[in-house]
């Protein structure tokens, strides 16, 4: 028996994660939820799961929680900061599920590899932000961190049975979002339901928005970076519209190893949970005859700048994906508020790396200042 704790219960990963659980009751217990809105989905995961702990952003959102719970329910609520630290440190869970997004997952995960539980790595922007003190912090714990994301999921396993110093390159794929084929003279006129419309995957808003500006694959290069310990030229960006193919290992004797599935995360979030066991998912097995081809391109990097922002943030190095990362998220905060355009993404992006003064070698708190510089900057810029 595998016990849980779950940070962003209430979104797309973690309510998936849920359904998991649901379904393997026998194989799962939940010990630890946290998330910052949905209190009513949260008070329903509580009655179904019975947590011991189980952590909101406030004093406000607790008191009303405690409302929303049956009498006599034992969950213990805290809240902030500090629960938010609790809930991944919670001794009843030998493995979290970190699925909060954004930098907000920085802190809890790194709390949680300290108190040696099993990572299930949902939250891409934590190595983006300190890919090198994560995993160096990870190495020295001998804490394992399992990838969710799908494209590191199926890198993960074309790696299994082969020998890493084998290994030459890994192919990422990328659906092209919503826009893929637009021309870029009417990407000024795209709206924000336009950009949360998502051709193959259904997710939260803020991985949406970055999907449609294919910044979600440059998170996913460094986060590959970082979890597979390769160099950027290692990695290629590789176009695939029906998502089918969720990525790929190249060997050095030109063999690849390509890893399938239907759009759903539940493959990928059952495959970490239950690693290095299969589940019987029910998965429907992708009909290729149905599907008739796969077509794949190249990635367009004018019409779609923020790609290149985060390799030019790679090889910067230092405070630059922090930067890069706390840029994007400010930025996709105030589109989804309908503040800016879909094009001042990119441009509110590279404004704010150009006038950052990095740090090379960054310790954990010169990286949080970096993250909080980018935060103020964007919101100070002229509109
Ligand atoms: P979501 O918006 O659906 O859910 C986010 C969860 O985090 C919610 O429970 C929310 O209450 C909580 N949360 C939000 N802000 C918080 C804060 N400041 N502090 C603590 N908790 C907070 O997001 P999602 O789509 O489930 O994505 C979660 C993470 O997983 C992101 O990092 C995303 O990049 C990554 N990811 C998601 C998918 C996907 O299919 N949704 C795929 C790959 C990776
Ligand atoms: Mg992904």
């Amino acid at each position: 028996m595998k016990t849980l704790s779950i940070l962003g219960a209430t979104g797309s990963i973690g309510t998936n994660a849920l359904e998991v659980v649901r379904r393997f009751p026998e194989r799962f217990a939940v010990a630890a939820l946290s998330a910052k809105s949905s209190l009513d989905t949260l008070a329903k995961q509580i009655v179904e799961f019975d947590p011991e702990l189980v952590s909101v952003f406030d004093e406000t959102g607790a008191a009303r929680l405690k409302t929303l719970l049956p009498a006599g329910c034992r969950t213990d609520i805290v809240h902030g900061r500090e629960g938010y630290r609790q809930t991944a440190e919670c001794a009843a869970a030998d493995t979290v599920v970190t699925a909060m997004v954004g930098a907000a997952g920085l802190e809890p995960t790194i709390a949680a590899i300290k108190a040696g539980k099993t990572i299930c790595l949902a939250n891409k922007e934590t190595l983006v932000m300190a890919g090198d003190y994560v995993m160096s912090l990870a190495r020295d714990r001998q804490v394992d961190i399992l990838p969710i994301d799908s494209e590191h999921s199926a890198v993960f396993q074309c790696l299994e049975g082969n020998r890493r110093r084998d290994l030459a390159r890994i192919l990422l794929t990328a659906s092209g979002g919503p826009f893929r084929t637009r021309r870029a003279e009417s990407f000024g006129k795209i709206t924000r339901e336009d950009a949360l419309d998502h051709p193959n995957w259904s997710m939260g808003p803020k991985i949406t928005i970055d999907s449609a500006t294919l910044m979600n694959k440059g998170l996913e290069v460094i986060e590959a970076k970082h979890l597979f310990d390769v160099s950027l030229e290692q990695i290629e960006v590789v176009v695939h519209p029906q998502s089918i193919i969720h990525s790929m290992v190249a060997y050095r004797d030109g063999s690849v190893m390509a890893q399938l599935g239907v759009p759903d995360m539940k493959g990928a979030i059952a495959y970490a949970l239950s690693y290095p066991e299969r589940l019987p998912l029910g998965q429907p097995v992708p009909d290729f005859a149905d599907l008739g081809r796969f077509d794949f391109e190249k990635p367009d990097l004018e019409r779609f700048p923020c790609l290149s922002l985060a390799f030019d943030a790679v090889r910067r190095g230092g405070t630059y994906p922090a930067v890069l990362n706390a840029a994007n998220e400010a930025a996709v905060a105030l589109f989804l508020e309908r503040q800016i355009k879909f094009t001042e993404i990119p441009a509110l992006i590279s404004q704010t790396m150009r006038r950052h003064t990095a740090v090379a070698t960054p310790k954990l708190e010169e990286i949080m200042a970096a993250d909080r510089w980018a935060w103020e900057t964007v919101a100070g810029a002229p509109a």
